[in-house]
């Protein structure tokens, strides 16, 4: 209680600013993920690794947009490029142009894609690739972990458009965009249990168009495969020919330079990005194997998008392949390690219970003593504990995720120095709640 007095009392700009908002935002929002009770705090500007809040307050970003702001803040390299776009090139001619071909280049060589397309948003890229696994196989089932987010796809759009001449019986399929084409069951799965998807693989395989998965989860903290659970994931995928999707719209360059799949050494079928591939513009792609994204060359399916590819975003997805090369990735998972390690003795001298885990720049504190390998297993972790921990850290200037179900994130702009802080900080949290 006294914390939250705390808050309130530091962020009387924010409370107010939402009290406006709300008049014209549902909650005051632009998303739903942004809003926390009492309420959100609304930022000015930000720069860096810091955000400054409408408070006047100096927060240190350790949030990062939920990992989208990578390269960090206003990343001058970024802002160059876009600046040049903006005053030599344009912002949206809807047509091919040579800045896209390079940034799907870029991304075929960095990720390992055969063909890839862009998009706005992850949501839209899960969309797409679960229509073109559907495309592929004629089927329509899809299986997913278990309390695993993919954005806001609700697996529903029918008739797009089509030519007259591909118009048949009202409630006929056309070729491109069957009308059913989102019906269809959704199989759901813990994570890292190898028998519950095989059991449903043999079951109903062949009605099975694709299984999506985040390779480690990152909507639930962090949660790491097994050993060998994504190997077999991947060898019964294949048994079955069902398409396999890995969301790394999280994950992407934040857990190495071309993913999570590279990191742990299994390819899917076709990959989502989103998020740190656009530093902070409005960019995502889905592509992969060349047999399965043809169904966008030989009609079987068709992707759409006024917005896919155009010129501004382009311009920082191609500083963002720049400025994220191994060697800058490596330096900010170096300092993350480091956080780690540090956060992992605190833990260890104040006998507390919970653990660390990380994937590349990321990491979180787990409120549980023992691993967390599935949802159900989250779901029994100390929320109260975490959320003191979130809101002791927000009132002392420090912005992990807003959600307890975040990791934080050392971008490029993050400095030892800057983590020190986040490190004592926590000391200072274990010695309160050993008081
Ligand atoms: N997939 C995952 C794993 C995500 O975390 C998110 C967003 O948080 C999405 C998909 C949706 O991405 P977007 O918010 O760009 O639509």
């Amino acid at each position: 209680a006294a914390e939250w007095e705390r808050f309130t009392a530091s962020t009387a700009a924010s409370g107010a600013h939402n009290e406006q908002a709300s008049k014209s935002l549902p909650l005051g929002v632009t998303s739903s993920f942004q809003h926390w009770d009492p309420y959100p705090i609304s930022i000015a500007s930000a720069r860096g690794a810091w955000l400054t809040d409408v408070d006047g307050r100096r927060l240190l970003d350790l949030s990062m947009g939920f990992g989208a702001m990578l390269v960090g803040h206003l990343n001058p390299v970024v802002i160059e490029e876009v600046q040049k776009a903006l005053t030599d090139v344009g912002t949206l001619f809807v047509t091919p142009s040579p800045t896209a071909t390079e940034v799907a280049e870029r991304f075929q060589r960095r990720f390992g894609l055969d063909m890839l397309r862009f998009t706005n948003s992850g949501t839209e890229s899960l969309m797409y690739a679960v229509r073109a696994a559907r495309a592929f196989t004629g089927r329509k089932a899809i299986i997913k972990i278990e309390g695993g987010y993919h954005g806001g796809y609700d697996a529903l759009q029918v008739s797009v458009k089509p030519g007259l001449d591909e118009i048949g019986p009202a409630d006929a399929p056309t070729p491109q965009v069957p009308f059913d084409v989102e019906a269809g069951t959704v199989y759901v799965v813990p994570y890292n249990d190898l028998d519950r998807l095989t059991a449903i693989l043999d079951a109903y395989g062949s009605e099975i168009a694709a299984m999506v998965l985040e390779p480690v989860l990152e909507n639930i903290a962090i949660v790491v495969p097994d050993e060998g659970y994504l190997a077999g994931v991947r060898a019964a995928c294949d048994a079955h020919g069902v398409v396999l999707i890995f969301d790394e719209v999280k994950t992407g360059l934040t857990a190495g330079y071309a993913g999570a799949s590279q990191r742990l050494g299994i390819k899917p079928d076709l990959v989502t990005l989103a998020k740190s591939i656009g530093g902070g513009f409005p960019l995502a792609a889905f592509g992969g194997r060349k047999e399965v994204m043809e169904v966008v060359v030989d009609g079987r399916m068709a992707h759409f998008g006024t917005y896919n590819g155009n010129p501004l975003v382009m311009a920082a997805a191609k500083a963002v392949d720049e400025i994220c090369t191994h060697e800058a990735l490596d330096a900010a998972e170096k300092i993350n390690i480091g956080t780690l390690d540090a956060v992992d003795e605190i833990i260890a001298e104040f006998k507390l219970p919970a653990h660390t885990v990380a994937l590349g720049v990321k990491g979180c504190i787990t409120w549980s003593p023992t691993p967390v390998r599935n949802y159900r297993d989250y779901k029994a972790t100390d929320f109260q504990v975490a959320e003191l921990s979130w809101l002791w850290g927000v009132n002392r200037g420090i912005l992990t995720p807003p959600g307890l179900d975040e990791q934080w994130l050392v971008s490029l702009a993050h400095t030892q120095a800057e983590m020190d802080v986040l490190v004592s900080d926590f000391r200072a949290l274990a010695e309160a709640l050993r008081a």
